[in-house]
């Protein structure tokens, strides 16, 4: 079908809660894209730090096939061994606690806020200014942005939303808060690292409380930032993580993953899902997982971003340049977002623009020297 035709369907057919492009995608092998003209994209979005191991990556699409003609799904009333397999590769690389598995970020966060009030009952939830954890009532709740949350109130009580600041942090955290939680680089708020300071105060304050320090890994992990967690290149280790986008290589899912304090915190009936845990995505997260987690690999991230980002600031109209490893945020002293649209019809550069002001790259971690140079150098090319 041609654009114009699924353009048609759209608007008779599809609910318009996104803003697309003017593309039609069909295929994808590593950074690459192809559209239905035949056409050849470079893709420095990686479906907003999904593919993280590159389209169509031979490992994920075994993995995914040979499932698919085994066992697709069963129910968590039964065992597979894909989910247990999971699981403790998971806990493994992050935390050494349990797991619970979703099927998506915003899941994975409400798993996590549940937990934490699981631990402290009516305890309240301590966030921050400019995260986003997500479009369900709890993820929303927890994502305290006017435009986000206003059309949709009221929302979920004993949020409390502070300043990404110590002292604010250290005053909002008290006996009865049941977590504070936290992305440790705010992605669609525009790729803002929390300074160590922030991490610092969040970790004091809920050692001080009891409260449970929850990271938001759901754009941070899976190798983005050159690390397999982000927590583990910073100065705090969390209570407990979420992640999904790059967890399953393609394939939908997300996970809550506890260290030991919380491992036995839920019981049975507490929390579930139909779809969560099933073998098909579990298989391809378990490929995903080993891939990301190849210390070759995260060196590379690391030099990589470090090249990137580099590069990036020598353009003109780049004010600043944030990011660690292949999740780097660019604020322009143009519309970020007429360079994001330009950069994908004129430029066959796929990057998205977080906001006006803010242009994000997230490349498959896969990425070459090569595709890096040549996707600033389109870049460089609008902006001249
Ligand atoms: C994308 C994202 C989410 C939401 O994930 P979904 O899979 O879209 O529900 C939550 N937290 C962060 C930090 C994210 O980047």
């Amino acid at each position: 079908m041609s654009l114009s035709e699924l353009q048609a369907l759209e608007r008779r057919y599809v609910i318009g809660t996104y803003l697309r492009n003017p593309v039609v995608f069909v295929r994808g092998e590593g950074t690459r894209l192809w559209d239905d003209s035949g056409v050849e994209y470079l893709d420095f979005l990686a479906g907003i730090s999904v593919l993280n191991v590159g389209h169509c990556h031979p490992r994920i699409v075994a993995a995914i096939q040979a499932q698919a003609a085994t066992l697709t799904h069963v129910s968590n009333l039964y065992y597979t061994e894909p989910a247990m397999r999971l699981s403790a590769a998971l806990s493994e690389s992050a935390l050494g606690g349990k797991v619970f598995l979703a099927n998506s970020g915003a899941e994975a966060n409400e798993a996590a806020l549940k937990l934490a009030r699981r631990a402290r009952p009516g305890g309240g939830i301590v966030v921050l200014e400019d995260g986003f954890h997500g479009r369900t009532y709890g993820a929303l709740s927890a994502t305290p942005q006017e435009s986000k949350q206003a059309p949709f109130a009221p929302l979920v009580p004993g949020f409390t939303a502070v300043a990404r600041d110590p002292e604010a942090i250290t005053a909002a955290v008290g006996p009865d808060t049941a977590a504070v939680m936290l992305e440790p680089i705010q992605g669609e708020s525009g790729i803002h690292p929390l300074p160590d300071p922030v991490l610092l105060a969040a970790r004091a304050a809920c050692d001080r409380t009891g409260a449970v320090l929850i990271y938001d890994e759901v754009q941070t992990g899976m190798g983005r930032t050159g690390t397999v967690w982000a927590y583990q290149g910073g100065p705090v280790v969390p209570d407990a993580l979420t992640s999904a986008k790059g967890l399953g290589g393609g394939v939908p899912i997300g996970a809550l993953i506890t260290g030991p304090r919380l491992a036995d915190t839920f019981r049975p009936g507490d929390h579930g899902s139909t779809f969560a845990g099933g073998p098909l995505v579990c298989a391809a997260a378990l490929e995903a997982l080993a891939i990301c987690s190849d210390p070759a690999l995260l060196t590379q991230v690391s030099q990589l971003g470090e090249r990137l980002t580099g590069s990036l600031a020598e353009l003109p109209h780049v004010r600043e340049v944030r990011g660690r490893g292949l999740m780097v945020g660019v604020d322009l002293d143009v519309d970020a977002i007429d360079v994001a649209r330009r950069a994908l019809l004129d430029q066959r550069l796929v990057v998205n623009a977080t906001g006006p002001a803010t242009l994000r790259l997230e490349p498959p971690l896969t990425v070459s020297a090569a595709e890096v140079d040549e996707a600033v150098a389109r870049l460089g090319k609008l902006l001249a």
